[in-house]
């Protein structure tokens, strides 16, 4: 008999082998098989069993060993793997193997122990039900109503309580005997959030996020596999679980980049999700305050369902905003923290003074931006990348944010021998500590890629700001990240243009999402929240939209730049 074959390798197509009838009666799709390919042993995951080949037969090689012959896949999720390998020109096997855990086919023998680290119970999270507002209760019929097909686009303000709304709808879903999907950012796969769901559900969630070993990584999978969990929240891989049934796909934060894998298989979860709902009938939404431009536009043409929530539970007021424009040097702390105002200066005494707690936002990691000689104007870039190094002073560095390239600080010039060596700009650890030695009493801590190297560092910071351990929380992106603190009185944006900078089309979206989201944080239990920016450009349309709320001037601007430019979602990029 022929049996066709992926394999992974960067070959475009499927591969012919023989195989007895007696073995293939104990295989079928989604059966994975050993074969020789270029004289090396791989595995192969089996495809079907065609009734003749345009090979001559007398070359065709024989299979060498079956690993797995219960399937690893279903026809559904073929279909699916298919769609994604043609549309991001990936061959298949390689789509295959990406998308199914690597233990079931290196390790299929060994029975999966029930890994599951506990992710409850750390911070405290209500498990209740809520009663849902009025906009909360129109958005869980739209989405549930089965005579509108089309995905769903949730634009609600920070904390109009998107995430009951998932709830609600899931709940629904369960009950009709179906199973979910719910896609987060791997920087929300939090205990907090993590606890809303397994709390709610209890023993019926599954988690994937990319700290989970290979055997807690197959552990969760097999539960959906065998249908005991019926839901997955994940990182952007979770689009591709076995999850039975399939009725609900949430994206939730559907803006996000990291939604999007940028090496090997280069795929964009929100766009896949799309297509798998719809080749298994599974209802879509997409959560966002701040949507994507490419689902903004999609629900002016038609293509996506609208769904707002314009106001916060329980009437909180959004915060409010003020701008404080760093042209004025009068209006600084000192010169030599030109980042620091005096308004948002008296305005964190203040809050520290009431007992509540402050988040600072700056895009910007280490000591200094660079380094510069003052004599010649030299300035140390990577060798490999050939941007500038970042300066760190503790321990004393140079870093490449891109490769990783590191080394000591220099004591002279590597150009002109000089030694009036200077540091430009400002990052959080500087941000650190200048305000540990103006406050020396507030208890301060740091938030980015090099205060939190694993998701136990970001879980125990997380911890002691809802516990209230820490007074001034200093961070980059990730601090704006769908936290939910009811102590943070205060927002400040230390410099708001840093982004507005960036060379990518994208750069006013991603600022406008930014501020929004950071502002987000702010006033969310009974304290009002106040939000301060400090920028170079307090006129800024994208700036003023975020901070008064106006999305709907923002997306009506920027799309119009968009069309003019011939940038998406009216044009396709590709790399
Ligand atoms: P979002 O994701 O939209 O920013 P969340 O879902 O995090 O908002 O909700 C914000 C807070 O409001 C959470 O603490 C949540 O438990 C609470 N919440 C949500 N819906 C309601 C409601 N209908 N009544 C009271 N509290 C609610
Ligand atoms: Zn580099």
């Amino acid at each position: 008999m022929i049996i066709d074959v992926a394999v992974p390798v960067r070959v475009p197509r499927s591969f012919h082998y023989l195989i007895d009838p007696e073995t293939a009666k104990t295989l079928s799709l989604g059966s994975l098989v050993k074969v020789s390919f270029r004289n090396r042993p791989t595995h192969a995951f089996v495809l079907g069993f065609p009734e003749t080949t345009d090979v001559d037969q007398s070359k065709l090689k024989s299979v060498e060993g079956v690993i797995v012959a219960s399937p690893l896949f279903d026809e559904k999720m073929l279909k699916f793997l298919t769609w994604v390998s043609e549309y991001y020109c990936h061959p298949l096997g390689e789509v295959i193997a990406a998308a199914i855990p690597k233990q079931s086919w290196t390790a299929p023998k060994r029975k999966p122990k029930e890994e599951s680290r506990c992710v409850e119970g750390l911070i405290p999270v209500s498990a209740n039900r809520h009663d849902l507002t009025e906009e909360q209760k129109i958005a869980v019929a739209k989405i549930l109503d089965k005579s509108d097909k089309r995905p769903v686009l949730l634009h609600g303000v920070t904390g109009s309580g998107k995430t009951e709304v998932y709830m609600q709808v899931l709940d629904s879903v369960l009950q009709e005997g179906r199973g979910a999907i719910i896609l987060v950012p791997e920087i929300a796969l939090t205990p907090q959030l993590l606890g809303r769901f397994s709390d709610r559900f209890p023993g019926q969630v599954a988690i994937l996020h990319s700290d989970l070993t290979p055997g807690e990584r197959f552990a969760q999978w097999e539960r959906l596999r065998h249908g005991t969990a019926r839901v997955v929240v994940g990182a952007r891989s979770a689009i591709f679980a076995p999850v039975k049934n399939l009725g609900l796909v949430v994206v939730d934060e559907e803006h996000e980049s990291s939604f999007k894998q940028e090496d090997s298989l280069r795929y964009h979860a929100r766009d896949i999700a799309i297509v798998r709902a719809g080749m298994e009938e599974a209802k879509v939404v997409l959560g966002s305050a701040t949507p994507s431009l490419e689902s903004y536009s999609n629900t002016l043409n038609g293509r996506y369902q609208y769904v707002t929530l314009k106001e916060r539970v329980q009437k909180r007021a959004l915060p409010t905003t003020t701008f404080v424009d760093l042209k004025d040097t009068t209006q600084l702390v000192s010169a030599e923290a030109p980042w620091l105002s005096i308004p948002l200066f008296e305005k964190i005494k203040k809050v520290l003074g009431d007992k509540q707690q402050v988040l600072l936002y700056l895009n910007r990691l280490g000591f200094a931006h660079f380094l510069f000689c003052h004599d010649c104007g030299h300035t140390w870039r990577c060798k490999n990348c050939d941007v500038a190094l970042t300066y760190y002073r503790n321990p004393p560095s140079l870093r490449c944010h891109y490769c990783g390239a590191h080394k000591a600080p220099p004591s002279n010039c590597e150009a002109c021998e000089g030694t009036s060596l200077e540091s430009i700009g400002v990052g959080t650890e500087q941000v650190e500590k200048t305000l540990t030695e103006l406050l020396p009493n507030a208890r301060i801590a740091r938030m980015d890629r090099s205060a939190i190297k694993n998701r136990k560092d970001l879980e125990s910071l997380l911890n002691r700001i809802a516990h209230r351990e820490v007074d001034i929380a200093i961070g980059t992106q990730m601090i704006a990240k769908g936290h939910d603190f009811p102590g943070i009185a205060l927002v400040g944006v230390l410099l708001a243009d840093a982004s507005l900078n960036l060379p990518d089309f994208r750069a006013q979206e991603r600022t406008f999402q930014i501020i929004t989201q950071v502002s987000g944080r702010a006033g969310r239990a009974e304290i009002a929240g106040e939000v301060v920016i400090q920028t170079l450009n307090p006129e800024h349309p994208v700036l003023l939209a975020a901070s008064q709320n106006r999305s709907d001037d923002f997306y009506k601007q920027e799309l119009d730049l968009r069309k003019q430019f011939l940038f998406p979602p009216f044009q396709r990029l590709a790399m």
